[in-house]
């Protein structure tokens, strides 16, 4: 595509412009995107959002435009300190030097972003390739198409082409795109594509961060407050209708306390979503008729293993609308049980030993995210020091994905790399070593030509230093 190569090569030839931009010239951009997304724009993606799959505007508000305000805000308070060279130690046997890290972009970047959250899933790391000085190049999804255009119309409101610039359609443009050397590629998705943006990436030594997904374990320990975990797991799986990358997946929850959690949970999810969820205002839709259909051979195949309905299992085709579900007792073959489900379908096992979830959960990728709701501070120990993954939080439920002072990312097939605050800053830069040399080097002493009197200097360089 020539627009993409112009674009390209424009953003080639700026980069050192806009990497020698100070912290106040990098917060004026974002200040702009700021504006943009709190003043003129904020009513289009509201709507776009809701076109796109019935998102409620008030979780247009809370989960895609304040998580990228509250970014710029964190970026506004720390670019000037994140900028300033970082002195580090040297050893004695470097005296007469000083040595710091530099951190400079990366250079042109491209960011490949996601349909569930779509706002915030591409200017979420934008303010980030920003901060660091980055031209940048982006490509949203085609599945989100009305936020995807007002997206569009924000970044040619602000950025000239060869700062930013962003480019609408699917997996055509996304190949075009990959095929060029980027200094770094920013992609989340799922990991069967990460695999095919890591693979491109290769060809040019693109460094590259994958923010992708997977299975996220939930445990419910016999310990645990009930009600509250009832609620806050609730909340977290039917939030965007379950389409969230740290959603809880599955449950593992204690047999002794079973019957009690299922009630809590469908006593908070009406209370959420009334018993009518079709009706209310407050649960959005599966993004699209695909989705709808994996999700519904899901249901399908449950009822074939084992499947009990605990709440909810009612599609409606024509609105792409599954209600909240809870299914147990599913054997091991169950689909649900193996694909990642990324939708309002929750399926729960019980366990008596916590030995045997952790084994479970290992057996298994590492997932992005693992919750444990547990008052037993040696039960939640076990639990993360015997298991990986790219984020826990305790007793809650996808809350850990806002504070943006902790990093963001998974492990292995779950994700490389970490985005948010100070981390996706660093995710975007190069740490660059410089060490300065300013009077004399001792170094000097152990160059050839290689006389008895260095050969003893140098054992004892090497005992010694
Ligand atoms: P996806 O991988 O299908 O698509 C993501 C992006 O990749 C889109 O822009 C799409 O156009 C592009 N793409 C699709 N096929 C491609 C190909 N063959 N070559 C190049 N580009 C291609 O993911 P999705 O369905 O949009 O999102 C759901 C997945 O993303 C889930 O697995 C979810 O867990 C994950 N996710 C992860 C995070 C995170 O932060 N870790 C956040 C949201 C979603």
């Amino acid at each position: 595509m020539k627009e993409i190569q112009e674009i390209f090569k424009a953003q080639i030839q700026h980069q050192y412009t806009l990497g020698n931009s100070s912290a106040s010239q990098r917060i004026n951009r974002l200040n702009a995107l700021k504006k943009a997304l709190e003043t003129t724009f904020r009513i289009p993606l509201q709507e776009a959002l809701f076109k796109d799959f019935k998102k409620p505007a008030i979780e247009t508000d809370l989960t895609e435009i304040h998580p990228v305000i509250s970014e710029i805000k964190l970026v506004k308070k720390q670019l000037k300190s994140w900028m300033q060279p970082q002195r580090v130690k040297s050893p004695l046997v470097f005296i007469g030097s000083s040595a710091y890290v530099h951190h400079e972009p990366k250079g042109v970047c491209l960011i490949i972003s996601p349909w569930n959250f779509p706002v915030n899933l591409t200017f979420g790391p934008l303010v980030s390739a920003i901060a660091a000085g980055n031209t940048v190049m982006i490509k949203p999804s085609e599945m989100t198409p009305n936020t995807a255009s007002v997206m569009a119309d924000i970044v040619a409101s602000i950025f000239k082409p060869e700062e930013v610039a962003l480019f609408q359609g699917g997996v055509t443009v996304a190949q075009s795109l990959l095929s060029l050397p980027f200094n770094h590629i920013f992609f989340t998705g799922s990991p069967a594509v990460g695999k095919i943006v890591m693979n491109a990436a290769a060809k040019n030594l693109s460094s590259v961060t994958l923010e992708l997904g997977g299975k996220s374990p939930t445990i419910v320990d016999a310990s645990a407050n009930i009600d509250q975990a009832a609620k806050k797991i609730a909340w977290g799986k039917f939030l965007n209708n379950g389409q969230i990358c740290v959603a809880p997946d599955y449950l593992w929850v204690h047999e002794s306390v079973k019957d009690a959690f299922v009630k809590a949970f469908i006593k908070h999810t009406t209370h959420f979503y009334t018993e009518q969820a079709a009706q209310s205002n407050d649960y959005s839709r599966i993004v699209n008729e695909n989705h709808f259909q994996r999700l519904a051979n899901h249901l399908e195949d449950a009822k074939k293993n084992g499947g009990i309905i605990e709440m909810g299992g009612h599609v409606e085709a024509s609105e792409n609308f599954i209600s909240p579900t809870l299914i147990s007792g599913l054997t091991a073959d169950a689909t649900l049980l193996k694909d990642e489900i990324f939708g309002p379908i929750l399926p729960l096992k019980t366990f008596t030993e916590i030995e045997k979830v952790i084994d479970y959960i290992n057996a298994g990728e590492k997932p992005l995210a693992l919750y444990i709701f547990s008052k037993k501070p040696s039960h939640i120990k076990k639990v993360i020091n015997n298991t990986r993954a790219g984020s826990t939080a305790i007793n809650h439920s996808v809350v850990q994905y806002s504070n943006h002072h902790l990093p963001f990312g998974g492990s292995n097939n779950s994700g490389i790399g970490k985005a948010h605050g100070y981390f996706g800053f660093q995710e975007f830069s190069n740490q660059r070593s410089i060490l300065k040399q300013f009077s004399f080097s001792a170094v000097e002493m152990l160059m050839p030509p290689y006389t008895p009197f260095k050969k003893k200097l140098s054992e004892w360089t090497t005992k010694w230093f």
